[in-house]
């Protein structure tokens, strides 16, 4: 079994997409620092509006980000049929309820049908879909899907565990609010000790919540 970890939430700021309306954001921006009572014009907030478009187009730019840049050829050929394991991959995005910061890490398996992908190319894929307004279920679907579709593997697995700040800053707060969202494809899911395998590696001792 081949098991690597990544710390690092990588990014290529290459990749980051042109087509937000910045202008458009900085308005809105300003709108809601009226709407709230404060005073855009004040020295603290000037430069706010320009700054949180800045931030939207680095934090959406998945949006813009074509998965073929990310992938970039690095699809091998291999005989290797032993399950990948890629673990505790940092990730940051927005919920598209509040477009607050939902983070955490995220867990990826699969068993290769004769391709495999750049190990780093994993933790951008990632990004590419958590670098959106998103909500755990689909992010987690998504990764999933895309690397089914990529290598056409026995299986993939891909575990999201995640914190919210609309859970813990809002409403009940609940400050250890942690969410556990999982996709199985293929041997993931037809075969429990395949799954099994995969949970016990990542530190989970029964099954996560199924999706
Ligand atoms: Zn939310």
């Amino acid at each position: 079994m081949e098991h690597l970890e990544f710390d690092d939430n990588i990014y290529d700021e290459r990749l980051a997409g042109g087509k937000l309306d910045s202008p458009e954001i900085e308005a809105a921006v300003t709108r809601i620092l009226k709407a709230v009572g404060e005073d855009p014009e004040r020295d603290g907030l000037k430069r706010t509006p320009a700054r949180v478009a800045r931030m939207y187009a680095e934090l959406l730019a998945g949006y813009n980000t074509d998965p073929n840049a990310i992938i970039n050829d690095a699809i091998f050929e291999v005989k290797y049929d032993e399950m990948v394991i890629v673990r505790d991959i940092e990730f940051y995005s927005l919920c598209e309820h509040h477009m607050l910061p939902f983070m955490g890490r995220v867990h990826v398996a699969y068993i290769p049908r004769g391709k495999v992908v750049g190990l780093s190319k994993i933790p951008r894929i990632v990004d590419l879909y958590a670098r959106r307004l998103q909500v755990q279920e689909r992010m987690t679907r998504q990764v999933a899907d895309l690397i089914r579709d990529l290598l056409d593997p026995q299986g993939v697995a891909v575990v999201v565990e995640a914190l919210h700040l609309c859970m813990m800053m809002r409403g009940v707060q609940k400050h250890n609010a942690r969410m556990t969202t999982s996709a199985m494809h293929g041997a993931f899911r037809a075969n429990l000790a395949t799954r099994q395998e995969f949970l016990e590696n990542i530190g989970r001792e029964t099954s996560p919540l199924k999706i």
